[in-house]
């Protein structure tokens, strides 16, 4: 089983903890006009993924992943990625597709579903053309998004492409449902066009932690990603493990992924933050604390996601 990296696939015995969903170079800044929002200087990933294998080292022969879900319309940057993956030591998957409204550019409104998903399965199999003329493949497709409560048409129309690739390639969709219950819609499009839910993560629903909503996403097949570890601003981490132990005790282990979304210049160590590393330490020890065994903690941090992301087939490489 491999992991299709900005580096090329590797096997799973070379990863140790994966986060399914960071951001390591990313600019929200064009919408949100936030200064703090501009995240693009690879030097400053790179130290900080040194400071995440200092918390966690990983084991020997091995390294962690990171799932940078950034997209064209959030910066993506594949030659910064592949530099930071090289220089930290630390696999990176990049994903593909479009964000969400209001940060898509003109022609995501202009191209059919089709050709979304056309694109989207050229990246992943293809690759993205570097200036040294080598290809940088994607991993993932994601994090695709709705902006409010609902999807709007031209949002439905990229997470319908994004299931045509799926079905296509193998990879898995990594979704961003962020403060409202839109998992729910989300997955029902993906439905729609035959995406098997294991190929399915349903992201940053612990901004909206709700059992009925959570265990009816549940309940469907997909994974739930709890990504937002350590933004108490969002949702205190006692809530987000409070949610975790209910629903591993009531025996979804297997479906459930834990990650910490950084994209804030202040999310880094250096600015003071809590680094990529709280997702698989800090916040590790607090669902220790509470009871979850160790085997748990290793499905969340690495055998969930692992599942999640190793489906790409290796067709027409
Ligand atoms: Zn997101």
């Amino acid at each position: 089983m491999n992991l299709r990296t900005v580096l090329g696939d590797v096997s799973v015995e070379l990863v140790d903890r994966v986060l399914p969903h960071e951001h390591l170079l990313c600019d929200f800044s064009p919408v949100t006009g936030d200064r703090n929002h501009i995240f693009n200087n690879p030097a400053l990933a790179v130290r900080e993924l040194g400071y995440m294998n200092e918390d966690v080292p990983p084991a020997q022969g091995a390294q962690h992943a990171i799932v940078e879900v950034t997209l064209r319309d959030l910066g993506r940057d594949p030659e910064g990625m592949r530099r930071i993956s090289r220089e930290s030591g630390t696999h990176v998957v990049m994903g593909t597709g479009w964000y969400l409204e209001p940060y898509y550019p003109k022609q995501v409104y202009e191209i059919s579903a089709e050709r979304h998903a056309a694109q989207m399965i050229e990246e992943i199999e293809e690759g993205v053309l570097a200036a040294d003329g080598t290809r940088i493949r994607a991993g993932v497709i994601g994090e695709i998004g709705t902006h409010g409560s609902t999807l709007s048409p031209a949002e439905e129309r990229v997470l319908r492409a994004a299931g045509r690739a799926s079905n296509a390639t193998g990879a898995a969709v990594t979704t961003h449902a962020f403060m409202y219950p839109t998992g729910v819609d989300q997955l029902s499009i993906l439905e729609e066009e035959g995406v098997d839910p294991r190929r399915i993560a349903i992201g940053h629903v612990d901004t909206f932690l709700d059992h009925a909503y959570l265990t009816g996403l549940l309940n469907r097949g997909v994974y739930l990603q709890f990504d937002t570890c350590g933004r108490e601003h969002l949702m205190p981490d006692s809530l987000r493990v409070e949610m975790l132990v209910r629903l591993i005790d009531e025996g979804w282990v297997d479906s459930l992924l834990i990650s910490s979304d950084r994209c804030h210049m202040t999310d880094l160590k250096i600015r003071g933050g809590l680094g990529y590393s709280w997702a698989i330490a800090g916040f590790c020890d607090l669902l220790r604390s509470a009871g979850v065994a160790e085997s748990a903690v290793s499905q969340l941090t690495r055998e969930n996601p692992l599942r999640l992301l190793t489906g790409v087939r290796s067709a027409n490489v």
